[in-house]
């Protein structure tokens, strides 16, 4: 078959690469680049993560070997364990948080604990029968924890009312702490082993940059070319006068209308509803900073617009090459100017020095109750004509590197049952 593919990030190239030996794939890319969220660049010959500071690993050994069946796990990537913290009262505590209780204050702890034995005597429920990402954020930790850590983190993230995020956006993303774990990881100071990134992989030279070149390598791959439409015609697709048998959709659907407006209408698709869906973006300042172990530094208070800083000088020591001391990445929420972020820093701890920015509209999808019927509509009227939705912004997930490539066996799974 003839296949097209719009969007070459990781979804896209990760169908692309398993159609391409039985069928014709052509793929499509509005930007300039391959590589979507995980393109890297090099600023001063330090490796920069455009968005967030992507590593690789995954629970599904399916996606593991298609995964390292095209990377040298040994002599390409280097493996590294999380070392996460939080930066909490002008100190830097655990992660998660609940595991290091013992470094709060006492009168926090006291409150915790009495809500946490407070909660085991309700009845159990699961955590995707809680009505939305609040209540079960309450309904897990107490409200003490909620109060001081969940909520003013996740606001600067999600800068929306957390009473209206479904709990689906969380399946598969988060272990759910057992109190008994709680109670133990505070006893016996056990580190965290049990999160999807507790280990992770991370490739020796150019960060996710070199996933997108080494996956890119053998497609037939048209940058800079904005598909704007897609015309069925006799039963083919037709993009920009050729004509394909199926068309992998990998852009952000609330563009879709644009394109299948009357397909979508005439099956009972909400058009309103999928065009107006939330995301949030991020800015990310890349920044020297001094040494430091960390890998991830989550900070939930509100002293700094902030929430995270991603050390990616450690994950690879070439990620350095061309700054005197390390470099990591602060993220904001949202569009911030680089005066603004550049101020922020002086906050942080680290010396913080920038190298250079980024804006990226589109990062967070925000799932409300509404989300996952309204999607799967629209995925299965627009198979029935030949045309898949992959990817976090085609299908509207919180997906994650490996649950995308999850996603594109799916996808290729269908294609090659017809
Ligand atoms: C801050 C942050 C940190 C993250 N950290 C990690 C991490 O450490 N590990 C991990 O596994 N995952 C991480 N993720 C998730 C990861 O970024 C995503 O799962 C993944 O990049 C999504 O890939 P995608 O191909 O689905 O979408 P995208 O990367 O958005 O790719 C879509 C592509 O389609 C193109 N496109 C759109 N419309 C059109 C059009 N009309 N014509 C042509 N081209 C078009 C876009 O330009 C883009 O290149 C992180 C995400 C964020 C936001």
């Amino acid at each position: 078959m003839k296949i097209a593919v719009i969007g070459t990030g990781i979804s896209g190239l990760s169908v692309a690469n398993m159609l391409k030996d039985q069928n014709e794939v052509m793929l499509f890319e509005k930007e300039t680049k391959a590589g979507g969220l995980i393109k890297c660049e090099r600023v001063n010959d330090c490796l920069f993560h455009k968005v967030g500071g992507h590593v690789f690993n995954s629970r599904n050994n399916d996606v593991l070997d298609w995964f390292w069946s095209h990377f040298d796990k040994e002599n390409e990537f280097v493996k590294a364990t999380r070392n996460a913290k939080v930066f909490f009262n002008n100190t830097i505590i655990g992660y998660p948080i609940e595991n290091y209780l013992y470094m709060l204050d006492q009168d926090i702890v006291k409150k915790v604990i009495h809500e946490l034995l407070e909660l085991q005597k309700k009845d159990k429920i699961s955590p995707f029968d809680y009505s939305n990402f609040e209540d079960f954020l309450k309904g897990t930790f107490g409200d003490t924890l909620y109060q001081i850590y969940f909520k003013p983190y996740n606001l600067k993230i999600w800068k929306t009312d957390l009473s209206t995020v479904s709990m689906q956006w969380l399946e598969g993303k988060l272990p759910m702490p057992l109190l008994q774990e709680i109670l133990e990881s505070n006893f016996f100071r056990k580190e965290e082993d049990n999160m999807v990134h507790s280990t992770f992989f991370y490739p020796k030279e150019n960060g996710s940059q070199f996933i997108v070149d080494r996956l890119k390598k053998g497609l037939n791959v048209f940058e800079d070319f904005n598909v704007s439409d897609v015309k069925n015609i006799l039963g083919k697709l037709r993009i920009n006068e050729v004509d394909f048998d199926r068309v992998i959709y990998c852009g952000d659907v609330r563009k879709l209308p644009a394109y299948f407006k009357d397909l979508l209408r005439n099956g009972g698709v909400d058009l309103e509803y999928l065009e107006k869906l939330r995301s949030n973006g991020t800015s990310n300042l890349f920044c020297e900073t001094d040494e430091t172990d960390i890998s991830w530094l989550y900070i939930p208070e509100s002293f700094t617009s902030a929430h995270r800083i991603i050390y990616t000088g450690n994950f690879s020591e070439t990620n350095n090459r061309g700054a005197k001391r390390k470099t990591c990445v602060v993220e904001f929420s949202g569009k911030v100017k680089f005066e603004e972020m550049a101020e922020e820093i002086k906050k942080l701890p680290g010396n913080l020095k920038p190298i250079a920015y980024n804006y990226e509209p589109n990062s967070y999808v925000i799932q409300d109750h509404r989300t996952r019927e309204v999607i799967n509509k629209a995925k299965s009227i627009l198979e029935e004509n030949g045309i898949y939705l992959l990817g976090r912004f085609a299908e509207w997930e919180y997906y994650n590197m490996d649950k995308a490539v999850e996603a594109a066996f799916a996808v290729r799974d269908k294609i090659n049952k017809q």
